[in-house]
């Protein structure tokens, strides 16, 4: 729409146009193993509404998907708005994404999701929608280099650490997917061939080794065998359980077996990400995700396990911090893809789609 002149370069006053945000809306959809996140943007990637809830990707995708488009019906409701509205729709899976078909293949968080028709499901609600599928953790990537500290970087690695650990690869400005979607998906590098076993099926996977089941799992380790009274205390006031953030918690006071656990899934996540960083030779490295606010003690030894891992050339440059977009940056990136998608549409979205 015409947003009124320009200053005259010589000639006639140019008109300036600017995206008409009234044109419809795109929903941003990032589900997560433990939590689900949806906002709704304009057509400039704008937020007007958002919401979030826990959620159990062991429930069956029916429900699940069933949630996410009942909680966007309700913020559309609350933004005056219809489903014929939503322009497009950007939807974040935890699990590898064959990102053509958009569908998940053999995800092992929830093996009854695979090919699950998530595209077809969401189209019965919201007719007027293209909806695009990739895993959650490219769309933290992507959310990171739209509007986070990764605005501008051409070469960057994403790690989510949560219930389970994946990575989101800009290389030349560019999502990497790889040739059929899986790149980035580091949680199941091997760290030891003994160790415990993984949803995957195999032995001693990182995400096995240093998520945080594998950290809430320690910690049970260190109040049976009477290490950690702090954690101890803690697991009777929460009726038996506990969480990983309650090992963050014990740390934080102090406790030491708290901060050796914490310490030793940091140096295990350092350890593959000097053999990528050496593979890849990123310039940053943002970390996100349910463990993102672990404070120092993760991000210290995760750094200490790069820099003395990887060669000099690779890390003299080489900037490891928290991504400072917290649980936005899935929706975000969400957006920012479906957006991409229907502005792409006259040139290759049916190519792709
Ligand atoms: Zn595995």
């Amino acid at each position: 729409m015409e947003v009124g002149e320009g200053v005259s370069q010589g000639g006639r006053k140019p008109r300036l146009l600017r995206i008409n945000n009234q044109l419809g809306y795109i929903a941003g959809i990032d589900i997560g193993a433990t939590s689900l996140d949806i906002a709704l943007a304009d057509v400039t990637g704008l937020i007007v509404q958002r919401c979030s809830e826990v959620t159990d990707v062991k429930l069956r995708p029916e429900s699940v998907f069933g949630r996410c488009s009942e909680l966007l019906l309700e913020i559309l409701q609350k933004q005056g708005a219809t489903p014929d509205q939503v322009l497009g729709i950007g939807v974040g899976v935890p699990g590898p994404v064959d990102f053509a078909r958009g569908v998940l293949v053999a995800p092992p968080l929830m093996p009854e999701w695979e090919n699950f028709p998530i595209r077809d499901f969401f189209k019965k609600t919201f007719l007027s929608a293209f909806v695009v599928v990739d895993n959650d953790v490219n769309i933290m990537a992507l959310g990171e280099q739209r509007a986070g500290d990764g605005m501008s970087i051409d070469h960057f690695i994403f790690v989510k650490i949560g219930t389970g650990i994946g990575a989101g690869i800009i290389s030349n400005g560019k999502i990497h997917r790889g040739s059929d979607g899986s790149a980035g998906d580091i949680g199941h590098i091997c760290v030891d061939k003994n160790g415990p076993l993984c949803a995957c099926g195999n032995k001693g996977c990182l995400e096995a080794m240093s998520a945080g089941p594998a950290i809430a799992s320690r910690a049970m380790d260190a109040i049976r065998n009477g290490a950690s009274p702090t954690l101890r205390l803690m697991r009777e006031s929460n009726g038996g359980v506990i969480r990983p953030e309650d090992v963050n918690a014990a740390c934080r006071e102090g406790d030491q077996a708290a901060l050796d656990i914490i310490r030793a899934s940091g140096q295990m996540v350092g350890d593959v990400l000097a053999s990528l960083v050496n593979f890849f030779n990123p310039s940053h490295i943002f970390i996100g995700g349910g463990i993102a606010n672990f404070g120092n003690h993760l991000l210290v030894a995760i750094r200490r396990a790069v820099l003395h891992r990887s060669l000099p050339l690779a890390t003299t440059h080489l900037s490891i911090k928290y991504s400072s977009m917290g649980s936005d940056a899935g929706v975000t990136g969400a957006i920012a893809l479906a957006l991409d998608y229907l502005f792409a549409m006259e040139h290759d979205l049916h190519s792709v789609l």
